[in-house]
């Protein structure tokens, strides 16, 4: 018989957990669910508890965990509470837990997804901002701590799927020329460049083919999500920078493909939904029912593809740059945009200035090599600094 696997999930409350959690409770006879975290929403992490009966749940302070232990206690449950990121990364190591689903948003999620690897878990990496953040020693720690890493952002979950078994592009050892990574160009992939200084929060979170949380959809409206996902799978495939190469495909129905030296070209394909990839590496190798919608090609009609738009997203071709520069680039890179986009959600920068001050923290702040952590810690922080110091007011 199967042994059930036991589950962490980290952002629980989050887009991402919560398919994690409708994927799982499909396959009781494969899953359990360890441990649910959450930052704020106290009473969603609540509830999902009662649904899902953890022994562990883990939220940001002592206060909302000491609350959050009572209602549990309350409602007849033996959860242990925990708190902050200690809690985070005391839960991920402990010997029970055989998968950690990494879907905390942003830099608040490296630390717990370090630990992860380090103790040599199963991780599921939704947290990209983790890896462009750290690729070097977050791929380290998984090495390390022998592990296997699934991603599962959908456009590197396809390309895992088309690439051979080990899931690497190192050098085109493989065979490997190309990673066509595609993106649907966002919601203002053809919207009047004078526009989009006046476009508002929910505009730019009301995505034209996937439902995500506020902070990725706003990457996707500046392609500062594609360009994340060039750094993210520079380091999952450990692919040189110049073999992967953005396509725009507004119907995310193709998630990204793989060209090989002989021509052949491997593409994955699917309904935008994200059960699609969360079931793939929660299964693999196996494939397990996900809930979606079967794909009806002859409902599209028709699939298009166009070359990215780089002066309309200049975050595009920071990316590059970026890489280019190395060790803390991209932990600044990552930085300044984590800060513009909470500044744009909050109400305050204009939309079209996000990039601004993405390409003006980066000239403010030079890249240090990387050796250890605290080197990635320190440039977030610095990044941080400078780019709240830039004038992140309306015009
Ligand atoms: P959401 O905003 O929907 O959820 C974020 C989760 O992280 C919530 O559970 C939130 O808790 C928790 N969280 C936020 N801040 C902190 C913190 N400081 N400490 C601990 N926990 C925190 O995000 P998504 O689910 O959309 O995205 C999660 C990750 O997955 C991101 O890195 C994103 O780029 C990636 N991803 C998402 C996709 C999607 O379709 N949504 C697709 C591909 C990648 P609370 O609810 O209490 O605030
Ligand atoms: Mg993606």
């Amino acid at each position: 018989m199967r042994r059930i696997e036991q589950l962490a999930i980290l952002g629980a409350t989050g887009s991402i957990g919560r398919s994690t959690l409708d994927v799982a409770a499909r396959h009781p006879d494969r899953f359990r669910i360890f441990a649910l975290t959450a930052n704020s929403q106290a009473r969603e992490l609540a509830r999902l508890c009662i649904e899902h009966r953890p022994r562990y749940a883990v939220i940001a302070d002592a206060e909302s965990a000491s609350a959050l232990a009572t209602r549990l206690r309350d409602a007849g449950l033996d959860t242990k509470v925990l708190a902050g990121e200690r809690g985070l990364m005391e839960v991920v190591s402990m010997p029970e837990v055989d998968v950690v689903m990494a879907a905390i948003v942003g830099s608040a999620g490296l630390r717990s997804t370090l630990a992860a690897a380090q103790a040599g878990k199963k991780i599921l990496l939704a947290n990209k901002e983790a890896l462009v953040m750290a690729g070097p020693i977050l791929m380290a720690a998984v090495r390390a701590g022998g592990g296997p890493l699934l991603p599962i952002d959908s456009e590197h979950n396809a390309i895992f799927q088309c690439l051979p078994p080990g899931g690497t592009a190192r050098d085109g050892g493989a065979g490997v020329r190309r990673i066509l990574l595609t993106g649907s160009g966002g919601p203002f992939r053809t919207r009047k460049l004078s526009d989009l200084d006046a476009v508002t929060p929910d505009e730019a979170c009301a995505h034209p083919t996937w439902s995500m949380g506020r902070k990725i959809s706003v990457d996707s409206a500046t392609m500062m999500n594609k360009a994340l996902e060039v750094i993210e799978a520079r380091w999952l495939f450990d692919a040189a920078p110049e073999t992967i190469e953005v396509v725009i495909h507004p119907q995310s129905v193709v998630h990204s493909m793989v060209e090989y030296s002989d021509g052949s070209v491997i593409a994955q394909l699917g309904n935008p939904d994200m059960r699609t990839p969360i079931a793939q590496a929660l299964a693999y190798p196996d494939r397990i029912e996900a809930g979606v919608a079967p794909l009806d090609l002859v409902d599209f009609g028709a699939l298009t593809f166009e070359r990215p738009d780089f002066e309309r997203f200049r975050a595009l071709g920071l990316a590059y740059e970026v890489l280019r520069a190395g060790g803390t680039a991209q932990a600044i890179f990552n930085a300044a945009n984590e800060i513009a986009v909470e500044a744009f959600l909050a109400g305050g920068l204009p939309f079209s200035r996000i990039t601004d001050v993405i390409e003006a923290t980066l000239e403010a702040i030079p890249p240090r090599p990387v050796d250890e952590l605290e080197d990635v810690l320190e440039a977030d922080r610095l990044a941080r600094a400078a780019a709240r110091a830039l004038d992140l007011r309306p015009a």
